[in-house]
């Protein structure tokens, strides 16, 4: 089987790595002149909205999916009557617009923090009356890692970030002083099966994701983030991986957002669970049965941004994923993953690594 897969970054290299376990081999779409995904499989180096290359990859795979949520929804249009597209073309049209997801997550019942949609100036004050200050404003489209995102915390700042954010559809969130951020990974093959892994804890700097650590014990919060995420791979009619993000305030979780693809929170699954996401993904987008999500130890992850500096090269415990990409601040180059027998082991292990490899980043 080829799977055709539109973008070939660091998720796209992950998913080409894991296409051999399924007897699969993938191709991809991707404008960049040596992505990381070019290390496992053909890379047609064209825009994401070429129709003539949106039909080569077409009529060359068995599947197609996609391993970022910004794929214009129009180029996937243009050949979803040629081959299968999985996830959904409708689950990307709500991941990739805030309000429409906000407004998902309410009509499934799944918990978020109070929120306004914003078009204009006079909105953005009517939405600091309503949800009070400190409130986060972000964009309702192309947001991701913090980008497009304003925390305001002083209503004379409002105009000037409505004017920052580029005067545009935006939502306005209510500050959230969470506990801490977890996610919820899952996937649905074609025939409806569903599988979860267990829940991952995540810190962030600077709206990047940092460290991941999975499990936790907290089965209360795992089992209610596993129904969120069952009821939108149901509702969604879902086909692939998915990632929901949460806040955890006082016991109870607040959906922030989900992202319809592999997700780096389960990074940590390639080593320290039975299926990786990345093989469970291609498996659910050939409709082969699902593999294991059960952990198979108490695993880290600690994401390696801006440089992998030498430090992160001489961790023996931990495993370097190194994605072959050009050094630049803050962008994501690798990932170590530490697998260890107790959750005290893995937490003394993260923290080292993390601080071995902070200082350059
Ligand atoms: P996002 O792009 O929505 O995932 O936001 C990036 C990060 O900003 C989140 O992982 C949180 O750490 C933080 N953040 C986003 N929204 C809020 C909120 N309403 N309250 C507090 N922190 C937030």
């Amino acid at each position: 089987m080829r799977i055709g897969i539109i973008g070939a970054g660091q998720l796209g290299q992950m998913l080409g790595f894991a296409a051999p376990a399924v007897d699969a081999e993938c191709r991809f779409l991707d404008p960049s002149s040596s992505p990381p995904a070019g290390a496992c499989g053909h890379v047609i180096q064209k825009p994401f909205d070429d129709v003539g290359a949106l039909t080569e990859l077409a009529e060359s795979c068995d599947v197609v999916t996609f391993e970022f949520e910004n794929v214009p929804v129009a180029a996937l249009q243009q050949i979803e009557n040629q081959v299968p597209i999985y996830p959904p073309v409708d689950a990307l049209r709500h991941a990739q617009d805030r309000l429409y997801e906000k407004r998902l997550f309410e009509k499934l019942g799944i918990p978020l923090p109070a929120y306004r949609g914003i078009d204009t100036l006079e909105d953005m004050t009517s939405a600091a009356d309503a949800l009070g200050l400190p409130m986060v404003v972000k964009t309702r489209r192309l947001g991701y890692d913090g980008k497009g995102q304003i925390v305001l915390n002083d209503r004379r700042d409002i105009r000037s970030a409505w004017q920052a954010l580029g005067s545009q559809p935006l939502i306005a969130e209510e500050w959230v002083p969470f506990d801490y951020e977890v996610s919820s990974i899952g996937v649905r093959n074609v025939d409806g099966d569903v599988a979860i892994y267990p829940l991952s804890q995540n810190s962030h700097t600077n709206g990047i994701l940092r460290i991941s650590r999975s499990p936790i014990d907290a089965p209360e919060l795992e089992e209610k983030a596993a129904s969120f995420v069952r009821r939108l791979l149901e509702d969604l009619d879902y086909v692939g991986v998915l990632a929901l993000e949460l806040f955890v305030k006082g016991g109870e979780l607040l959906a922030n957002e989900f992202a319809p693809r592999v997700h780096n929170s389960g990074h940590w699954t390639i080593e320290g669970a039975k299926t990786s996401q990345f093989e469970n993904h291609l498996r659910a987008i050939l409709n082969l049965p699902l593999g294991s999500t059960s952990g198979v130890g108490h695993a880290g992850m600690i994401n390696l941004l801006g440089e992998i500096p030498d430090a992160a090269r001489r961790h023996e415990a931990g495993h370097l994923h190194d994605y072959g990409k050009a050094a630049r601040p803050g962008r994501k180059l690798g990932h170590i993953t530490v697998v260890c027998g107790t959750p005290e082991e893995r937490n003394q292990l993260v923290e080292k690594i993390g601080q071995s490899v902070t200082q350059s980043t």
